[in-house]
């Protein structure tokens, strides 16, 4: 079972990587399925971080951060609903 303190390493080199593929095993399944989105203002580019694996639906969630220049961003200024892309109900690690 994989630890916050490991979720945030791997969250760590997924943000370095933006926007490069995010090409990085899951910590918890080993999987290369990890996903990285933003929810944010897209003008100043501040939000919060999303980071779960598709494959088992783990991650971790991280507030108010500085949105790397490439990311995927959902406009936090739209309904939740009709926030793009969608994000899967995953489970956070704590
Ligand atoms: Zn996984």
């Amino acid at each position: 079972m994989a630890t916050y303190d490991q979720w945030l390493d791997s969250y760590s080199a997924a943000y370095d990587a933006v926007p490069g593929p995010l090409d990085q095993p899951c910590p918890r399944c080993g999987n290369h399925r990890l996903r990285l989105v933003f929810t944010g203002d897209l003008e100043r580019l501040i939000g919060y971080a999303h980071f779960w694996c598709d494959h088992c639906l783990h991650g971790i969630g991280v507030s108010r951060t500085a949105i790397p220049d490439g990311a995927v961003i959902q406009d936090i200024r739209r309904p939740r609903a009709d926030r793009e892309p969608k994000i899967p109900n995953y489970r956070l690690v704590q």
